[in-house]
């Protein structure tokens, strides 16, 4: 049975060189109420994109079960895969599953394989299940059923007879994620779906979003191209989206035109490239901050493995602090200021020296909002980076607010060191 109304007139939402477009449904009043940061169109948008399928649109509900039923019937006539996230739970807010087989004209049934999941969870826990907990054990009927690898709410995919495709998927983002990686990810394998759609994205450093678009369209776009621009502190994203045959040519393009800086094709921070390289030259950094207090170590540690090439830091915040710790002379302090091309200078020379490794990266820098004068506005900033070659320091201005200061000084002090060890 299929209450499903009659498909209308193609919507042309599906760009070319695609056969699919993906919706996402996610529920959860806390998520409409300023309590909860919505993950998981992001999570599943980044999937559907690394297989060439587009989507095209993520709704937020409440946990209103008519409101799930209506706008998940209304999905189905846009998009061909329709994943609906939250409220798989055992409280009575939890009612997805019900409202998404209302919106297909099917039951609510008994799945023996996650009776027997939700079993053996409880009996890990020397529980027994209240009937409450016992429903999240129900799926809708013919039902692909896949176990949660975390929790006890499966997941769920209802094929209906004109071959669209409706995921339940648990709230808990651990949980999600865990089904999206053993079951979604699969799936859309097995699918098969090789859209002559293509995705290419340049992270580009020291170039603006707006400069950027100028050089694009003054090159020229082929028909059909979607373009897309994302400012990220001191660099953009550039996005091509489009067929093999628009794409190909731009890409060539921008390896071209923006050969000093394209600091990767994949997106990833500047810390992941860092990481990459100092593994692979088997070389070893040390920081000295002063304005970012530790922001350069924290981007440096985020990634794993770093203690192969990080070996720590100075935070020399004081002055005090960056004559005893760094070796910094009170002649240049007194002479240029804290906040002065010498003085980073002998901070990068110091940590590299102190911690005896091929690079040495420091910051000093006015974060502001005081302290700022004509010659030293707010925003100016210093890197110095050390290596065996010697000491370069760069001069920096930018705007905004202490964090946004803070969050640039740490991103130009890292594409400092990506730019020396190109
Ligand atoms: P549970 O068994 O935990 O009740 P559930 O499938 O019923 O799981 P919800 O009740 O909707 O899911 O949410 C469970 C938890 O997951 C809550 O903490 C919720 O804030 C969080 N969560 C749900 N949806 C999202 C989302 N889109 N992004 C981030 N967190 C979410
Ligand atoms: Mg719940």
């Amino acid at each position: 049975m299929n209450a499903l109304p009659p498909r209308p007139e193609r919507v042309p939402i599906v760009p070319p060189g695609s056969r699919l477009s993906a919706e996402v449904i996610a529920t959860g009043a806390e998520l409409l109420q300023g309590r909860t940061l919505n993950r998981h169109g992001h999570t599943l948008g980044g999937l559907l994109t690394a297989f060439g399928v587009p989507l095209d649109r993520e709704t937020v509900l409440p946990d209103d079960p008519r409101r799930i039923t209506c706008v998940t019937a209304e999905a189905l006539k846009r998009a061909e895969l329709v994943f609906v996230t939250g409220g798989l739970g055992p409280t009575d807010d939890d009612l997805t599953r019900e409202a998404v087989a209302e919106a297909l004209g099917k039951a609510v049934v008994s799945d023996p394989e996650a009776d027997a999941h939700l079993q053996a969870y409880f009996d890990r826990m020397k529980r027994s299940p209240t009937p409450a907990q016992r429903r999240q054990a129900k799926v809708i009927e013919g039902a692909k059923v896949f176990m949660n690898p975390v929790g006890i709410a499966p997941g769920q995919c209802i094929t209906t007879e004109d071959q669209r495709h409706v995921w339940l998927l648990p709230g808990p983002p651990r949980e999600l994620e865990g089904l999206v990686e053993c079951a979604v990810r699969p799936w859309l394998t097995q699918l098969g779906e090789r859209p002559d759609r293509q995705v290419r994205l340049f992270r580009i450093l020291g170039h603006s979003e707006s400069r950027v678009q100028e050089a694009v369209l003054a090159h020229g776009v082929p028909d059909g191209l979607e373009i897309a621009y994302c400012a990220r502190p001191g660099s953009v994203e550039l996005r091509f989206t489009g067929t093999e045959q628009g794409v190909a040519p731009m890409v060539d393009w921008v390896r071209e035109q923006y050969r000093d800086d394209v600091l990767n094709e994949t997106g990833d921070p500047v810390e992941v490239e860092l990481g990459k390289a100092l593994t692979a030259r088997k070389e070893s950094v040390a920081t000295a901050e002063s304005c970012t207090a530790g922001g350069i170590a924290e981007r440096l540690t985020d990634v794993p493995g770093s203690s192969a090439y990080f070996t720590g830091g100075v935070i020399a915040y004081a002055n005090e602090v960056k004559v005893r710790e760094l070796g910094v002379s009170e002649t240049n302090l007194a002479q240029h200021g804290a906040v002065s091309e010498a003085v980073a200078a002998e901070m990068a020379e110091g940590v590299w020296k102190k911690f005896n490794t091929d690079w040495g990266i420091s910051i000093t820098g006015i974060a502001g909002p005081g302290g700022g004068s004509p010659e030293k506005p707010v925003g100016l900033f210093f890197v110095g980076i050390s290596g065996k070659n010697g000491t370069r320091v760069t001069r920096h201005q930018v705007n905004g607010n202490r964090a946004q200061i803070r969050d640039h000084g740490t991103q130009r002090a890292l594409e400092g060191l990506w730019r020396e060890l190109r």
